[in-house]
């Protein structure tokens, strides 16, 4: 039995710790956040392989993880079906899979209030400074404490999360407040709408205290528009008294005047069934999306993991089940080589590619929104969208990749060296 440490008990954090506590290790959570993580993320799009995580993670089987949509349609502007395929899929909720994997974890393992700030490494240990002034040492540091990852910034501070030009707008809308134009034509699908350079896309999820029943479900929504990082997305992540979040602006504080202007927005450029959900959702938030890719994830008793070790954009659907990827193979690597340097660098092996390709992936399918917005000679902003085509983006988006990524043909072969754009 060895001691191992995991910085960050989100998703990636539980799926880790879990499957370690299974194999009999003495594992324990460091998470900087206080109190509940919970209301943090919205809809979640599962693939097998998210399902047999939660399975070794100590997830029973017999969970029900969310809702099953059957199909997915593109809708135009005047609300009519484009274009439509049969792909059946279960989504679920951040909050869902946080329960279910939280439950399964000893609370007095998992301590909160800890944020790690430094640490070091001698030949048989690892030793942890959080910011309380309390120290850990162990076998293991297993660092899954994000986009932001504090460990990751003391082993390769030069991997930096690149914006992507664009942000998602994001909420939930009640099924219960919705029209029947809007329950008959979207509500049970997952649904497209493509306007010039932009996306929509939701789908529906179940509702308060995991309800699945009709009438009681939610519509998730991720809406990606065009910001410029100079003005544009410095002025959204400023809140309605002046204060500027760089980093990402809570829910709460997003200003009432760009929830304003994103649904009168909506309501000329999207399909009126994403114009109705935009309206009707409570508290619209938005995250800035970003690239973050690691040439190194082993580092001789610390290995990165999740998004600490690489974030793809959203559109291939998949950070959490990557996590739970990531974190069958390190439990996998350890139950083999021990709790040794040996067994995360078997894990690097295993996974370093992979990961690499994931996010090359997801800026490939997310290129065509930054054709929008670049500066044209006159000074202004002009609009160069690349037209996807919406039977493309339906069968590409979120969509079970692991096949095409062990087959090495996830990136088309001349996007692999072309991926910045
Ligand atoms: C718009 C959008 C849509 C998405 N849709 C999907 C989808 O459909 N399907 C899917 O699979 N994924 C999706 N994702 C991605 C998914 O949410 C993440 O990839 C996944 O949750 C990764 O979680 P993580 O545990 O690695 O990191 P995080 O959830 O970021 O957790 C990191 C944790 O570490 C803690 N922490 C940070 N610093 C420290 C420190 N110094 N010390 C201790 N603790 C620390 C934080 O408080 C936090 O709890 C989406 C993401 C976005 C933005």
């Amino acid at each position: 039995m060895a001691k191992i440490i995991v910085a960050g008990g989100s998703l990636g954090g539980l799926f880790v710790a879990n499957m370690l506590l299974r194999q009999g290790h003495d594992v324990a959570i460091l998470e900087k956040a206080f109190g509940s993580l919970d209301g943090r993320g919205a809809g979640i799009v599962t693939h097998d392989a998210l399902a047999e995580a939660l399975l070794i993670a100590g997830v029973p089987a017999s969970e029900s993880l969310g809702v099953q949509v059957e199909k997915r349609v593109t809708l135009g502007v005047d609300g009519e079906c484009l274009d439509a395929m049969n792909l059946p899929q279960i989504l679920t909720s951040w909050s869902r899979l946080y329960h279910l994997l939280k439950n399964q974890f000893p609370p007095e393992r998992y301590l909160q209030g800890k944020t790690i700030v430094s640490l070091s490494q001698t030949d048989g240990a690892v030793k942890i400074t959080c910011e309380d002034r309390s120290e850990y040492e162990a076998e293991l540091l297993i660092a899954s404490d994000g986009i932001r990852s504090g460990v990751r910034a003391q082993l390769a501070p030069t991997v930096q999360p690149e914006y992507a030009g664009y942000v998602a707008w994001r909420g939930v809308c009640d099924e219960s407040v919705l029209s029947n134009y809007t329950l008959a034509s979207l509500f049970n699908y997952f649904g497209f709408c493509l306007p010039s350079g932009e996306q929509m896309l939701g789908y529906p999820v179940a509702g308060s205290g995991n309800d699945t029943r009709a009438g009681k479900r939610r519509y998730n929504f991720v809406w990606y528009r065009p910001a410029s990082a100079s003005q544009e997305l410095p002025n959204l992540l400023t809140d309605a008294d002046g204060v500027n979040y760089p980093l990402g602006i809570p829910p709460a504080k997003v200003a009432w005047r760009h929830i304003a202007h994103m649904r009168a927005t909506a309501r000329t450029i999207l399909a009126p069934q994403f114009a109705e959900i935009t309206e009707k959702t409570p508290q619209p938030f938005f995250q800035a999306i970003y690239d973050l890719s690691s040439s190194q994830i082993a580092f001789n008793r610390v290995a990165l993991m999740g998004d600490a070790a690489f974030v793809g954009r959203p559109h291939v659907g998949m950070g959490v089940t990557k996590a739970g990827d990531e974190a069958r193979v390190i439990a996998s690597c350890i139950e083999t080589f021990g709790a040794t340097p040996k067994a995360l660098l078997a894990y690097q092996n295993s996974r370093l590619t992979l990961g690499q390709q994931v996010v090359k992936r997801a800026q490939y399918l997310g290129r065509y929104m930054q054709s929008q917005g670049k500066q044209s000679n006159s000074g202004e902003f002009h609009a160069t969208a690349i037209k996807r085509n919406a039977n493309t983006v339906m069968s590409e988006t979120a969509v079970d990749i692991s096949q095409l990524l062990l087959e090495g043909k996830a990136v088309p072969q001349e996007f692999q060296h072309s991926v910045k754009i």
